[in-house]
């Protein structure tokens, strides 16, 4: 299927200034827009990035019955837009989607929608650096009554962002042990809105005490440890690369999961299962734990520099290029830009 296009009158490309990207303040000309009016798709298209109108009723403002998604597409060295694994991002939205009683959004809608913005603005998509493109998928409830109640009528929008790299400096991080993100019967496996509503105060909190940011522990016990921040969390310990295993609570990365096959691909060790905060503090204290690092899509792997715990903190190595973080990064980086040759038919050209 193919979207009618309104055009933007005026182009904002000319006035923005690609070596200076802080991560999603700026945002492309045009977005897609389609809306469920209950029975239908209707309204779909490409239309100048601009205010939305909404009921002040409207069910997302009161409830959050949102979801989002994430993703990226690159410019390679021949100029080919890439985009990775996006049918993941399609799934997953699925899966968000179900858990907040949500209607599916039509995969015709949610990929050709991206696909097609895309190549209305490719000049926004930058080449080199870590530079690309960041595509924002978002679905909210528009309902204009304020029972609580799955809405009947919704918008799927996307809106993207030229972005440079994420974590530009170190990366400070503080286990959580009083709050947590997700509960194990809760929405933490759904890209849901209010699940990040609810991890910006004891992120402020680790803030405060000088940490970027904060390793989720389990609800049940805060004995385990769950993501870090927006992102799943790895460790290498005794040279064997050891994630938390998937569960209820945990968001169900897309990195995450291409960091475990490259790993599996390059025959290095991998344990996917529950990991505990005296491990990795005793891992830490005695140099087992010689990388840790979290994966997501607007980090890509962001090695982490020092853990806190309890009012300690503990300093890791600083990677080399012979640490799997640095490899890792560079080969997803490069099967992501093209530079590298896919092994994994993950690459979408566009
Ligand atoms: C999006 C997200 C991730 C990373 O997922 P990717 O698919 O790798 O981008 C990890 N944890 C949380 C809580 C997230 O929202």
């Amino acid at each position: 299927m193919s979207f009618p296009v309104r055009h933007t009158a005026k182009s904002r490309l000319s006035e923005t200034d690609f070596n200076h990207l802080p991560f999603g303040r700026i945002f492309s000309d045009h977005m897609f827009q389609a809306d469920f009016n209950g029975q239908h798709w209707i309204n779909a298209g490409i239309r100048p990035y601009a205010p939305l109108e909404l009921q002040p009723s409207s069910a997302v403002i009161h409830y959050g019955q949102s979801v989002f998604e994430g993703m990226k597409v690159y410019r390679s060295a021949e100029g080919e837009l890439l985009l990775f694994r996006p049918i993941e991002n399609f799934k997953r939205m699925r899966n968000s989607s179900i858990r907040l009683s949500m209607p599916l959004v039509p995969e015709d809608i949610f990929m050709n929608g991206i696909m097609e913005l895309i190549k209305v603005d490719a000049n926004w998509v930058p080449s080199g650096d870590g530079k690309s493109l960041y595509i924002r998928p978002v679905y909210f409830a528009t309902d204009p009554l304020i029972g609580v109640h799955p809405s009947e009528l919704y918008t799927f929008l996307v809106i993207t962002s030229p972005t440079g790299a994420y974590y530009t400096s170190e990366l400070k991080v503080r286990i959580e042990k009083t709050y947590s993100r997700a509960s194990r019967s809760g929405t933490g496996y759904a890209k849901a809105a209010g699940n990040y509503a609810g991890a910006l105060y004891p992120t402020q909190l680790a803030q405060q005490a000088g940490y970027n940011q904060v390793i989720w522990t389990d609800a049940a016990t805060n004995t385990k440890v769950e993501e870090s921040g927006t992102m799943n969390l790895m460790f290498v310990i005794n040279n064997v690369l050891v994630t938390p295993s998937l569960s209820p609570s945990k968001l169900a990365g897309i990195t995450r999961d291409s960091i475990i096959e490259i790993a599996r691909h390059w025959g290095y060790p991998v344990e996917e299962r529950d990991v505990f905060v005296d491990e990795v503090v005793a891992g830490l204290r005695d140099g087992s734990v010689t990388e840790a690092f979290g994966t997501g899509t607007a980090a890509n792997i962001a090695p982490i520099s020092v853990i806190g715990h309890e009012g300690e903190d503990f300093t890791l190595p600083i990677p080399t290029v012979e640490s799997f973080s640095t490899k890792a990064l560079n080969f997803l980086d490069g099967i992501k830009t093209g530079r590298i040759a896919d092994p994994f038919g993950w690459v979408v050209k566009i």
